[in-house]
């Protein structure tokens, strides 16, 4: 199957604005692409961004049937644009719809749409320092029945907008509240998919710790509440001694970041090593405390390495790093932005 693009006219493009916050501005285009039951998908096309009609007994606004995906597009210094690890993410959201009883997509076409669809909006992938290009493909069941089981339609569309750096006001460390009340995925549940309802469940809490003052919530176990398992988008990871990364093992109900796989695999040709570990939240406040853990940061495609200077835990904070951000925090940072701006060769293949 074929992209059709049916294109905006050229004097009505648009153009990246020099303001915008995450999320807020769109390109002007979208792809989208429908499946039936019995077809399967057809008409791919590349469209002017615009509303979806859905009738309003569509599956996913009643039972939350819907995954969505996030990566970047960053323009380089030569004026040319990285696409970064493309392909485990179209692997990423597949699995998810598989998960969530949904039809998987073309992985051929899925990128042909992403490349295609950056290509024509190449003016919206800002140059700023730091900003990028977000990427959001998503797809939602259409099905018009109220009764519970998987849609027999679904519509996969793919939108982006303009997104700004990060770390506007420097590396700077955030605050993160472990959560001894609320859990965000259960064992044998949706946590490892990438689907709204888990972004839904974890509203309330992330409402409640930034009344307290904290930027993330960090998630533990559903079954003994006992073992770390991510923060709110974002994987996480504890530096000990300034030279072993050790970050919790894939649960079943953590969601299984590409960040934290690229530092899996970068982390040890730049001498670190790297672990995969059942993670006691008990033990690694105590690491905290003793100075044993020399960083934490979190990992995700939005802020790429977030050093973590502060982590409260029963009423009681535990600082790390004299709530500074810390060397190996900065190397990974420097080293993965490095190969996502192509200012650093990639030896890995993650760059499209
Ligand atoms: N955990 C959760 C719950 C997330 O939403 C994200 C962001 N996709 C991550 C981890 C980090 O994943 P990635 O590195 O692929 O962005």
């Amino acid at each position: 199957m074929s992209i059709e693009v049916l294109p905006l006219d050229a004097d009505k493009r648009g153009e990246c604005p020099q303001e915008f916050s995450f999320g807020a501005v769109f390109s002007d285009h979208m792809f989208r692409q429908v499946f039936d039951k019995g077809v399967g998908w057809h008409d791919a096309q590349i469209v002017p961004y615009q509303a979806l009609q859905l009738d309003p007994s569509a599956a996913v606004l009643h039972y939350s049937q819907e995954i969505f995906e996030g990566l970047k597009a960053y323009r380089r210094e030569d004026g040319k644009i990285n696409l970064f690890r493309p392909e485990a993410n179209c692997r990423r959201f597949n699995r998810s719809a598989a998960r969530m009883v949904m039809p998987e997509v073309e992985e051929s076409l899925h990128l042909e749409a992403l490349k295609k669809l950056v290509k024509l909006d190449a003016a919206w992938v800002p140059s700023k320092d730091g900003s990028s290009l977000y990427i959001r493909p998503a797809m939602i069941a259409t099905s018009s029945k109220l009764g519970l089981g998987a849609s027999s339609q679904y519509t996969h569309f793919i939108i982006t907008g303009p997104s700004g750096a990060y770390f506007a006001g420097g590396f700077n460390p955030i605050a993160v509240y472990i959560t001894d009340e609320y859990r965000r995925a259960v064992a044998g549940g949706v946590g490892e998919a990438k689907t709204g309802g888990n972004y839904a469940a974890s509203l309330m809490a992330s409402e409640k710790v930034a009344e307290l003052g904290y930027s993330q919530v960090l998630w533990l176990d559903s079954i003994h509440g006992q073992y770390i398992e991510e923060v709110g988008a974002m994987n996480i990871c504890f530096v000990y001694e300034g030279k072993k990364i050790v970050t919790p093992a894939l649960s079943g109900s953590i969601l299984p970041g590409i960040t934290r796989d690229s530092i899996l695999k970068l982390a040890p040709t730049l001498g670190y090593e790297v672990s995969e570990e059942r993670m006691d939240v008990n033990q690694v406040v105590a690491d905290i405390e003793s100075g044993k853990i020399t960083e934490v940061f979190g990992c995700g495609t939005a802020a790429v390495i977030s050093p973590v200077g502060k982590l409260c835990f029963m009423q009681k904070d535990y600082v790390v790093n004299n709530n500074e951000s810390g060397p190996v925090s900065k190397h990974l940072y420097d080293q993965l932005t490095g190969i996502q701006y192509g200012k650093i060769e990639d030896p890995f293949g993650w760059i499209t």
